[in-house]
């Protein structure tokens, strides 16, 4: 007696690993920044940059010169000896990563190249003047990153104005995010030396700009001077400010009446376009834009924009394109509709316009700014363009950090990008199906092997198409449609916007969020598709009658990852029944008999009868004729 319980206390001392799917989540501990539940804590803060830029392009040489000050607020409880500044257009530079590297461009489905090296084009930014209080600060550059010296530490509560002059060559057609046409376009992105951000999760975030992985920035105000040939259209981030100066008094009445517009106002027709392209004019002109609580500025320019304007709910709604660009003359409906549509589901759009601009960038996304390329077919068309417009919601609204979690971005992105393009194309073959092009993208995408968490970080993913835009869509959808049903779902998803509007949420503030809003735990299921690369596959295995009036079904779940199990019963009088069964099913065991009472004989048992699941093995999924 006493040997056997010598035993069994050792074996009880043994560590024994929880393996259960339904474990709990490891998450970061809850603080007075952010919450256990998921919202921003008491004590939430987060930094504030704010920038005076006045630039100058040179489209001669396509020199773009510029003077920057930049205010910055330390909201950060601790003293803050140097700063990071982001110099992305050293990303063109000899000493970038991507230039060391040479890396293949980035390509995705349907064509779309990402070459970020410019195509060998050499640039980079020279920074001519770092200074504070008339002091030039000690600065140490590292490719796409640059370290500054304070002359004293930056007291919690403090603020330290930047006095930066700087010039770079506009890098040609090809340069990814931003370039130009000769000098016919310009797309700026990534142009002016901007704060890293400093946060209570990693404080300084100075991860390289390679190319994969966007931008993780801080919200302020914005004041900007662009002075280019006089000739030239602007399209940018912010509001005009002197529209007498730039704009003729017709542009000016066109404008106005495309307030309330509901059908686009030709602002600048194709003739019009044509020949102001034709006829360079003499001189410069200075624009001055001002935008408020924005995450970063951009802009276009061009002596040949078309230019057609709508207004909804008060927010003005450009398109500019050039008079080449034949599928734009629907952008403005297609913009219209996804401004309205994402405002109406998720989150009132914030700012005044919304503007996108047509040209050489495959699809980048900037505050109220967007560049999409012109696309035959009217269905990748509206895609782009409306995809870049969802951007607005994430990562401009909700500032998450893209240059880790492109799930959060791109991918929730994507998942709302499903609603508009269901909306825009509603009962058509197109709009009424295109959400499973989703596990179209399973099939071909989730290759066990080569498939990686969705919590990789972008510049390491093999597969920055599956991993970052459509596997994350493909999970919210089950979410939504397998898991918590429409309401909940979106109920949870509102409050996430809501509660981090404006703010920095990490995937904990997301789960939590879920987790409180829902009323569910869902740690199985974001470790399932967050955490790991787990794989479905739901078996019905036999039936059997029992009694007169019962039927038990025998299930299994045969893979790693769970998930409630749709049950469709057929019964011999031809009649059939579909049942939910919630993920509780599998608690106990990988096995697991559902008892129906039903006197009608059940002759077929079919597991997903809607296939609308990534189900690895559908040959299982059915028992009986
Ligand atoms: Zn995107």
């Amino acid at each position: 007696m006493f040997v056997l319980l010598a035993v069994t206390t050792l074996a009880l001392q043994q560590p024994v690993a929880d393996t259960s799917p339904f474990r709990a989540l490891t998450l970061p501990t809850p603080t007075r920044v952010r919450s256990s539940g998921g919202a921003p804590g008491p004590e939430y803060w987060q930094q504030e940059a704010s920038y005076t830029i006045r630039a100058t392009l040179d489209t001669g040489p396509s020199l773009l010169t510029g003077t920057e000050t930049i205010h910055y607020i330390n909201h950060s409880p601790d003293a803050l000896a140097f700063v990071w500044v982001q110099i992305e257009q050293n990303i063109f530079s000899k000493a970038s990563i991507t230039y060391q590297l040479n890396q293949p461009p980035l390509h995705f489905a349907g064509g779309a190249v990402f070459d970020f090296t410019g195509k060998g084009f050499i640039g980079g930014i020279t920074i001519d003047h770092f200074a504070s209080g008339g002091n030039e600060l000690v600065r140490t550059e590292y490719g796409t990153m640059m370290r500054v010296e304070l002359p004293a530490p930056l007291a919690p509560g403090a603020a330290i104005d930047f006095d930066v002059a700087w010039r770079f060559p506009v890098p040609p057609y090809g340069g990814g995010r931003m370039g130009r046409i000769g000098n016919r376009l310009y797309e700026f992105g990534q142009w002016y030396p901007r704060l890293v951000v400093y946060d209570d999760v990693n404080g300084w975030n100075p991860l390289p700009y390679i190319g994969a992985g966007e931008f993780y920035l801080e919200y302020g105000d914005y004041d900007v001077t662009l002075t280019l040939p006089a000739g030239y259209l602007v399209a940018a981030t912010g509001t005009v400010q002197n529209p007498t100066e730039v704009w003729s008094p017709t542009i000016r009445q066109r404008i106005e009446q495309a307030t309330t517009a509901t059908e686009r106002v030709q602002v600048v027709t194709k003739a019009e376009a044509t020949a102001n392209g034709a006829h360079p004019a003499a001189g410069t002109k200075s624009w001055h834009l001002t935008a408020t609580n924005v995450r970063d500025f951009a802009w276009a320019a061009s002596p040949e924009f078309r230019w057609d304007a709508s207004g909804w709910n008060g927010i003005q709604i450009n398109t500019f394109y050039r008079p080449t660009a034949a599928p734009w003359e629907e952008a403005n409906r297609m913009a219209r509709f996804t401004i309205q549509h994402f405002s109406e589901t998720w989150a009132t759009y914030p700012w005044p316009h919304a503007t996108t601009v047509e040209g050489l960038i495959e699809g980048m996304e900037y505050p109220m700014l967007t560049f999409v390329p012109s696309i035959a077919k009217r269905e990748d068309q509206f895609w782009v363009l409306m995809h870049e417009f969802g951007h607005q919601w994430f990562p401009m609204i909700v500032g998450s950090d893209e240059r880790r979690y492109p799930w959060m971005d791109e991918g929730f992105n994507t998942f709302i990008d499903y609603g508009a393009a269901e909306g825009y194309f509603k009962g058509t073959a197109y709009g009424d199906t295109v959400r499973r092009e989703l596990l179209t993208a399973f099939r071909v995408s989730a290759i066990p092997g080569n498939e990686q968490p969705l919590i990789t970080k972008p510049v390491e993913q093999r597969d920055l198409a599956w991993g970052a835009y459509q596997k994350p869509a493909l999970m919210l959808t089950v979410l939504r449609d397998q898991v918590l049903g429409r309401e909940t779902f979106e109920r949870a998803m509102r409050e996430y916007v809501r509660r981090w509007k404006f703010k920095h949420p990490q995937p904990a503030d997301f789960f939590r969020t879920f987790a409180n809003v829902s009323g569910r735990d869902l740690d199985w299921f974001w470790r399932e598709w967050v955490f790991t690369t787990a794989r479905l596959d739901q078996a019905a295995d036999s039936v059997r009658a029992v009694g007169s009036d019962s039927t038990y079904v025998f299930l299994s779940n045969r893979a790693q990852m769970v998930l409630p199990l749709t049950l469709q019963l057929r019964f011999a009088d031809g009649t059939n029944e579909t049942r939910l069964l919630p993920v509780e099913m599998w608690y106990l065991e990988d096995r697991f008999t559902a008892r129906f009472a039903t006197p009608k004989p059940v002759v077929a048992v079919v597991v997903d009868p809607t296939a609308s699941l990534p189900d690895m093995n559908r040959a299982n999924n059915r028992w009986g004729r």
